[in-house]
Parts: structure tokens; sequence; C-alpha cells
């Protein structure tokens, strides 16, 4: 049995704590700010990251019984520039979740399986400093972002509409929308997440990418608003909204090439590591699964440079083919035709339009799409 610190008590470090006190390690779960907490963020609950919690335990029905607030999603909709776009029905369960609510199911199922809990910020040059490296055999980093290299920019806010107002579609679609305004790769998207009550919550936001940010010229906040003001689907819902939050914002750590994920005695997982989808922003599933992965190197290790060791190679094993697959399709994705192209693709075949759906909700991998296509 070890002992062992994990720094940040997100989905990564939930997911972390919960495999290893399963599997009988003395854990200690930091975290900086107390729970129920708020994480800035679109709330898309993927279908990867809906399986990726079942290793914790956690599955669709958990999430109707516990759950206070959630949309369950039955369709991904891709539109650009009010132009052209395409829905794609799903049979496989999504829900949108406020983070608020569903980091606390993480949370409990941490804190059941034995891990305990305290509040505390500890920065990286603060570990030798508060005596962690010595009391503790292993650090597991989940703080998040904060940890991470930032590679992108988000913004979202919460707009409150009367159920009356939303058709049954609505009630149950991830809308994405790859608008002129927001680069080749940027997006914005309209998301229900919490649809059980006469008054609709839906999550509004705009992610870009620091690479085009730059070229852009304008801050996040005016590109929120420009997307408010120039797409239809947001302007429609705009003139139906009772009450609405200030919009919010907050960096992303999506993937970059030649990760190292292990340094000693401190092995980062989730955004720490920047595991998100470079081309998606979707960083839950990897959190997740990257809490059940270190916990199988600290499970299968002698020493704690054979964790480290273990780890980068799980790390590479499970995530790098993938990640490195949506930063060379982010590459490629040089000119705003090429997202015309991909939903014009869609509309005229249902394959190509379930395999990117699919993807794009993180059950097919991108490096398996255009293999797929060939059956
Ligand atoms: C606007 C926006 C929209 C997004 N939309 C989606 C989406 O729809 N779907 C999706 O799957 N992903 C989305 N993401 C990405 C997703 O939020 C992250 O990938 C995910 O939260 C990563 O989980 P994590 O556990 O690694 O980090 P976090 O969830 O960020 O958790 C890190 C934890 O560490 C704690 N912490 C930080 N610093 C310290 C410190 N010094 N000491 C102690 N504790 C500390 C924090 O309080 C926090 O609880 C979005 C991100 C943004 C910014």
């Amino acid at each position: 049995m070890s002992k062992i610190a994990i720094v940040g008590a997100g989905p990564a470090g939930c997911s972390a704590g919960y495999h290893l006190a399963k599997s009988g390690h003395d854990v200690t779960l930091i975290d900086k700010q107390g729970f129920p907490r708020d994480k800035i963020c679109g709330d898309g609950i993927s279908i990867e990251s809906i399986q990726s919690i079942s290793t914790m335990g956690i599955y669709p029905h958990d999430i109707r019984k516990l759950a206070s607030e959630y949309a369950p999603i039955h369709h991904f909709f891709l539109g650009v520039s009010n132009r052209i776009s395409h829905s794609e029905p799903t049979t496989l369960e999504a829900y949108c979740i406020p983070r608020l609510v569903f980091d606390q199911l993480l949370y409990e199922r941490a804190i059941d399986a034995g891990c305990c809990f305290l509040t505390q910020s500890v920065h990286k040059n603060d570990w030798q400093r508060q005596g962690l490296l010595d009391a503790f055999d292993t650090i597991i980093d989940a703080r998040g972002v904060s940890a991470g290299e930032v590679t992108a920019i988000a913004i979202r806010a919460y707009w409150m509409v009367k159920r009356q107002d939303l058709s049954e579609t609505a009630l149950a679609e991830a809308q994405i929308h790859f608008d002129r305004s927001l680069g080749v790769n940027g997006y914005g998207w309209i998301f229900p997440v919490s649809t059980q009550h006469d008054l609709v919550k839906l999550n509004v936001g705009v992610g870009v990418w620091l690479d085009e940010y730059q070229t852009l010229n304008v801050n996040v906040i005016q590109l929120f608003k420009q997307f408010i003001q120039k797409n239809k689907a947001a302007q429609q819902l705009l003139s139906k909204v009772v009450s609405q939050q200030p919009p919010k914002v907050f960096p992303l750590a999506t993937a970059k090439k030649g990760n190292k994920v292990a340094d000693g005695k401190v092995l980062r997982i989730g955004d720490a590591a920047n595991l998100t989808d470079p081309l998606t922003g979707e960083g839950i599933a990897n959190a997740v699964l990257s809490g059940f992965y270190v916990a199988q190197a600290v499970n299968m290790s002698r020493t704690p440079a054979v964790t480290a060791e273990n780890w980068q190679y799980l790390y590479e094993s499970h995530f790098e083919a993938d990640l490195r697959a949506g930063l060379n399709i982010k590459a490629f994705r040089k000119f705003s035709f090429m997202n015309y192209l991909l939903i014009w693709l869609m509309k005229q075949s249902p394959r190509v339009a379930q395999q990117v759906s699919h993807a794009v909700a993180g059950v097919v991998p991108y490096n398996e799409v255009m293999a797929s296509l060939k059956y």
C-alpha cells in the first residue's frame, strides 16, 4: 500500500482517487476549493465521457437518479456560418450536465471509495517546501489547466428559456457551429444542460485556439458577442431568453506533441497533462480515463521510477495516437471551406455522418475514422 497525494479534485483527480483508494492505497485528495465547486465548461458529457465514468461505477441511470440537473442528448448538430448544417441522431447516451453537479457525483464516488479530502492550494514550487515529496510515495498532479500548457481560450454563459419555447429536438440537441468569425478551428456551441423543469438552462459559448486567436484581433468577449449577433440559432434563442448570467472566460490545455507526463515521483493527468481533444476541446473523457490508467501504473509498479516509466508508457499507448491524429487533422484544416466540405459530405453519406458525429462524441478515435469508412 502506498501513500498517495492527488492535487486537484476535478474529473481526473477524482477518477485517480477512486481507483487508487479502491485498490487499497492511502489517498489524500487535495483541492484549493471545497465541494460542490463550479468549473467553467461547456458541460458536454460526451458518449466517451459516459463510457469513462462507468469505470467509477456511474451509469446513465445513476445520472438520472442522482443529478439535480441534466439533459439527455439524442442529436449532434454541426453547422457552418448559418449556411449548411447536419443533425445526426444518436442511440448511444450522451448528456449535458452543469459541472457544479457532475463533478460533485465524481467527488462523492472518490470519497465513498476511501479518499481523504483536504482543502488547500498547492503549487508545484510548494511541493518540496510543504514536505509533500517526502510525505508521499507518489504525487499525482491533477490541477487542470493551471498546471498544463494553455493552448485555447473559451467563454460560456448560462441562458434560461421557457421549456414551451423550445422544440423537443432543441431540448436534446448538442449544437456546434463553425462560424467564420471564430477562425477555421474555433466554434460556438449551444447545449441544453438542465431540461427537467419549466425553465430550461442552456450553456452557450465559444472556443478559439490561441494560434488563431492571436490573428483575429478581437478579444474573446467580443468574439462571443459576435457569435450571438451573427449566428441565427443563437439569435433565435436570445429572443426567448428569460434571464442570463454574464459569460465567464477560462483557458484550455489541449493536446501537444512529444508530451511528457511523468517527472520523478510526480505523475500528471487530465488537463495538467494536456489531454484535451485538440479539435473539440472535450477533456472530461480523457481526464477520467487518465485517472484510471495512472492507477494501473501505480498498481503495476514496484518503485516510483518504474511507476513514472509505466505511466508514460500507458499514456503513449492509450492516448497518444488519437490525440496526434486530432492534431494532424487540425493542422490539415487550414481553410473555412473544409468545414463546409465536411458537412456537405455528412449530408451526402449517412455512413460519413455517423462516423464524424461519433468521432466528435469520442466513440470512434480520429485515427480510425478514415479506415472505418472503407467497410
Ligand atoms: C469554457 C470551456 C468549455 C469546455 N467544454 C467542455 C465540454 O463541453 N466537454 C468536455 O468534456 N470538456 C470541456 N472542457 C474541458 C474540460 O473542462 C477539462 O478538460 C476538464 O475539466 C479537465 O479535468 P481535470 O480534472 O483535468 O481538471 P479540472 O476539472 O480543471 O480540475 C482541476 C482541479 O484542480 C484544482 N486546482 C487547481 N489549482 C490548484 C492548486 N494550486 N492547488 C489545489 N487544487 C488546485 C481546481 O480547483 C480543480 O478542482 C471545456 C473547457 C472550457 C474552459
